[in-house]
């Protein structure tokens, strides 16, 4: 089976985390803190929080920026659930903003009338979570002129899109929204096996986010309430808890680091080939904003009509020949655990069209010319049926 994503691991990498492993250190050592400054860097962030996972993170970024119960935080309904479940960890409510039908990204007019309506009723949300879906990153510069107007604060999900740019500046900048968000799980860009980072230019954001991450504890003396603290002295200020990324997964991180325009460059070629290959299909290919570069997390085509039996028969076939095709996503909203918020189909109809024709390829790294070709042969026999 040719897998829709995986890992790429060199000897630098294994070396790299056997060395940690020989070190005095198997967390809370010099890696994590080594690994967000390079992210940072690498971005062009001030800070970089590392945790556990990025679901992690989404969720110490919804508690620092005060998310709580009576609080909305909407999102786009084709993403992965924890770009919604982190508003409910919180206590608030969550609701969504339909995509785009060529991006597939949150509508920035769905955006806007929602917005207007919104006000209207007095029940603006407190964050969104745009999400940029497949490496595409979402028009950021409309997105935070309308957080400047309405006053809502922005938390980018950028899971599928380190190493992405848009217009001149990277993802990962902050640049139009207060915190960004990475994950190293090992099918995305870079992996450190589970993992996440929280990047944000607002020093106090990110003391909260690090104390969040550690069951909401702080040692650093000018934050202390206690005046002449004695050597073992610490302070739980706020309820948070055990997100920690540890050193092994760090170092594997900051060795994986150094190809992430290697890995990034890499997946560009193999979507523009396919974008060769795949010109003549009846299918609908994805469109790259020529401001922007995707870092290609996922290379996803969409049937020309939706219908929904078509689209299982041209997905098991595939599976059955040994392509690992996957469907990103199912529309977030009509999760079992999600309708009993109110949500019904027929709420987001562009999305829900868009899980009834995508189709998820097979795109990383590692995979060769032949893999594609046996790819585009198998997607040309399935349309063919
Ligand atoms: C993978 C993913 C997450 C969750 O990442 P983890 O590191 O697995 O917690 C959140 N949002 C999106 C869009 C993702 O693709």
């Amino acid at each position: 089976m040719i897998p829709y994503g995986r890992q790429s691991i060199s000897e630098e990498d294994i070396e790299a985390v056997v060395a940690v492993l020989k070190s005095d250190f198997l967390t809370q050592g010099p890696m994590v803190p080594r690994f967000e400054q390079a992210v940072a860097g690498m971005v062009g962030a001030q800070h970089g929080v590392a945790v556990n996972s990025a679901t992690s993170a989404l969720h110490i970024a919804c508690l620092a920026l005060g998310v709580g119960p009576g609080d909305l935080v909407w999102t786009t309904p084709n993403t992965f659930v924890a770009s919604a479940n982190c508003a409910r960890y919180c206590g608030a409510s969550v609701d969504f903003v339909d995509i785009d039908a060529h991006s597939w990204n949150m509508s920035i007019p769905a955006l806007q009338a929602k917005l207007v309506q919104a006000e209207a009723k007095g029940n603006l949300p407190k964050v969104l979570i745009p999400v940029h879906f497949s490496g595409q990153p979402c028009d950021m510069a409309a997105i935070g002129a309308l957080a400047r107007q309405y006053g809502f604060k922005v938390i980018e999900d950028a899971s599928h899109a380190i190493g992405a740019t848009y217009r001149d500046t990277k993802i990962g900048d902050c640049r139009h929204s207060d915190v960004v968000v990475f994950s190293f799980h090992p099918v995305k860009i870079i992996t450190t096996g589970e993992g996440g980072m929280a990047m944000t230019n607002d020093g106090e954001l990110a003391w909260r986010m690090a104390a969040l991450r550690s069951h909401g504890i702080t040692r650093e003396p000018s934050r202390l309430q206690a005046e002449n603290p004695a050597p073992w002295y610490y302070e739980q200020q706020m309820l948070g808890y055990n997100y920690r990324m540890i050193d092994i997964e760090a170092a594997l991180g900051l060795s994986q680091l150094e190809r992430l325009d290697a890995f990034v460059a890499r997946r560009n070629d193999l979507a523009q080939r396919y974008d060769r290959l795949l010109a003549n299909f009846a299918l609908i290919l994805p469109t790259v904003d020529q401001e922007c570069r995707s870092s290609f997390h996922l290379y996803v085509v969409r049937l020309p009509r939706c219908d929904p039996a078509r689209h299982r028969q041209v997905f098991e076939a595939l599976r059955a020949g040994g392509i690992g095709v996957n469907l990103h996503y199912m529309p977030v909203h009509l999760q079992p655990d999600f309708r009993p918020l109110g949500f019904a189909p027929g709420m987001f109809s562009e999305a829900e069209a868009y899980g009834e024709s995508a189709i998820t390829l097979p795109l990383y790294p590692a995979m060769t010319e032949d893999d594609q070709d046996r790819v585009v042969d198998a997607l040309d026999h399935a349309l063919r049926l």
